[in-house]
């Protein structure tokens, strides 16, 4: 709760309509996609950089915690407000300020939406590479501060691969500026890709420079199926490892496919042991020879079917399983805890046999589902949280499988950021020390941690 001078000084800058505190909006900003939640004390949409900088002038002022939230659709408990304080949602600042096509970049405020920026582009010829499955509701801005990535992530790299600038504001209310349009900058330290995957925790981003790429001529999609899951693992850093560079190289186990099934999102024959989603981008003339080697491959390593889209038609309806696979493994039971360890591809394998493993040593149903070609696996673990036994079996699974992938030279996420969700991890992965440096660079930023206090660090 804010005094009332507090409050009525936040609802000056804004204006009332935009600082919300009734119990149904404080409600509605309380949870996002991952699972505990908590109740801030008010939410405050910003118009304007301006604004946001006069908000975290009050803010540290009187010492209000403050949470920046996009969409709020993180799997790690990123944009609540752990500690109370003030959500800050970016809804109004979602503007696309600039398509520069001869400087290949787009400036954007946080707000926008993935999809609506993919989209604008694309009628100048252009792509913007990061494309998380979530991008028809994810903003810019969380993306960027969680260094989204996609199953376009093989070939084009993540968030912060495309990043060439930011405004930010800091917690004191300071506005700076990182990087800018120029595709090569060694100036000082990057604090560009710093801020990238930083998890609201050092400033609050209030538009972002990404860099543009020419966008494909054409595509191939094929789907193979294979009988032994293995086999299909094995397959994935054998097509990385020839020189083929898919787009796209996605992967399904059984369980995943027979909840798929069970849910109308596509059927599958009754010896499908796993599924590989391929998909290569390019010129035309050569697209044809890479969809026939990449058929080829999977044969030769044990499919037992495979399907080459020739219309995007046929190639949506290969996607369609893949796009359908969260939907349909939430609806399975009350909870879905979705993972994200990360390995070097060719451990790919190893990490997927000791996911099953652990499935059937804690009794759990886990369903394997990866953005397979960079090593990034989705173990999605169906539950229900009030069972206190099958809990505490899930926490000892998912400590085993991190040792595991970290032994492995992995890492506790690939793509969904620390948060609340693998805090109690993120030892394993860095030395005390380097626990320290990284603490230490909250302190230079944040010296009062206000800004989204209780995440990954402190
Ligand atoms: C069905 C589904 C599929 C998904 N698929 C993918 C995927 O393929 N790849 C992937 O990487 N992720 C995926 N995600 C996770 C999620 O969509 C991404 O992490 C996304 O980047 C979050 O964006 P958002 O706008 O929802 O941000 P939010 O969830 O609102 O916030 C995310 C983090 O960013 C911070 N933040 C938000 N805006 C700002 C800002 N302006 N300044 C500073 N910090 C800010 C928040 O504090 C929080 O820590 C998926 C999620 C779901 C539910």
């Amino acid at each position: 709760m804010f005094s009332k001078t507090v409050r009525q000084e936040l609802c000056s800058i804004v204006g009332e309509d935009w600082f919300l505190d009734t119990p149904e909006d404080l409600a509605t900003y309380s949870y996002d996609a991952f699972l505990p939640e908590f109740t801030p004390d008010g939410v405050i949409l910003p118009a304007k950089t301006e604004q946001v900088s006069r908000i975290m002038q009050v803010a540290t002022r009187e010492k209000i915690p403050v949470t920046p939230r996009g969409a709020g659709t993180n799997i790690c408990g990123g944009s609540v407000a752990k500690q109370g304080g003030l959500i800050m949602a970016f809804n109004r600042m979602n503007e696309i300020v600039e398509v520069d096509a001869e400087n290949r970049c787009a400036t954007v405020q946080p707000g926008v939406v993935n999809a609506d920026l993919q989209k604008l582009v694309a009628g100048y010829g252009l792509m913007y590479p990061p494309d998380p499955a979530s991008m028809f509701v994810s903003t810019i801005g969380g993306n960027v501060a969680l260094n989204a990535g996609g199953p376009r992530g093989v070939k084009y790299g993540v968030t912060r691969d495309y990043v060439l600038g930011l405004e930010v504001v800091l917690p004191s209310g300071a506005v700076i500026r990182t990087g800018g349009k120029s595709l090569k900058n060694v100036s000082g330290f990057d604090l560009t890709r710093l801020i990238c995957g930083s998890e609201g925790t050092l400033g609050i981003i209030t538009e972002i420079i990404v860099k543009l790429v020419v966008l494909p001529p054409a595509k191939a999609t094929l789907q193979a199926i294979f009988s032994d899951l293995n086999d299909a693992a094995k397959t994935v850093s054998a097509i990385i490892g020839s020189g083929i560079v898919p787009t796209t190289l996605e992967l399904m186990d059984k369980v995943v496919l027979d909840v798929i099934g069970s849910y109308g999102g596509a059927t599958f024959r009754k010896d499908a042991e796993a599924l590989l989603l391929i998909e290569v981008d390019g010129d035309a003339s050569l697209l044809d020879a890479q969809g026939r080697r990449i058929e080829e491959f999977c044969r030769a390593r044990g499919a037992v079917e495979v399907q080459r889209a020739s219309t995007q038609a046929e190639a949506d309806k290969l996607w369609q399983a893949r796009r359908s696979a969260f939907g349909a493994v939430a609806s399975r039971r009350p909870n879905c805890i979705v993972e994200d360890a990360t390995v070097p591809v060719k451990r790919l394998p190893e990490i997927i046999r000791k996911i099953v493993d652990l499935s059937q040593k804690y009794r759990l149903k886990i369903g394997v589902l990866a953005h397979a070609g960079d090593g990034n696996l989705h173990p999605l673990i169906m539950t229900d949280l009030r069972d206190k036994d099958e809990m505490e079996r899930i926490e000892r699974a998912l400590e085993e499988m991190y040792e595991t992938a970290i032994e492995m030279g992995g890492t506790l996420s690939g793509e969904h950021g620390i948060g609340i969700a693998k805090k109690r991890f993120l030892k394993m992965e860095f030395s005390d020390s380097a626990m320290e440096i990284m603490k230490g660079i909250k302190r230079v930023f944040d010296p009062d941690n206000i800004l989204n206090p209780g995440s990954f660090l402190m």
